[in-house]
């Protein structure tokens, strides 16, 4: 026998909810550890040396990709933040291989980076 259930949930953002804002607005926002000062982008909610508490920082918003792939739904790259002692997966929206990248505003609140414009 085979039941099919339907489940309507609306979840909140949590612990999350200031780097998402953030996303949506462009920014990075990343835990810093209060012990140990470990950044994260995205926030963590316990740092790997085992505090839960960690201030909400708002970072340059720049950042390096370290890798990139293609797709079937665009492109996307392993990248670091400056700031950030954690690697972030972002989708990537430049053209050519930009090395340097920022972020951008995203109403998805999806991690998204774009060239970062020449000085
Ligand atoms: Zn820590």
């Amino acid at each position: 026998m085979r039941v099919s259930l339907s489940l309507d949930v609306t979840a909140g953002e949590g612990f999350l909810a200031p780097y998402l804002d953030g996303l949506r607005r462009g920014e990075a926002i990343a835990g810093r550890c209060t012990a140990c000062g470990r950044t994260a982008l995205p926030p963590e909610p316990r740092c790997r040396c085992g505090a839960a508490a960690a201030e909400m920082r708002r970072l340059a918003g720049t950042a390096t990709v370290l890798w990139r792939t293609t797709g079937t739904d665009g492109d996307a790259a392993l990248v670091r933040f400056d700031g950030a002692d954690t690697l972030s997966v972002a989708r990537l929206e430049t053209v050519g291989g930009a090395t340097r990248v920022r972020i951008a505003a995203s109403d998805a609140a999806a991690l998204v980076v774009t060239a970062e414009p020449s000085p």
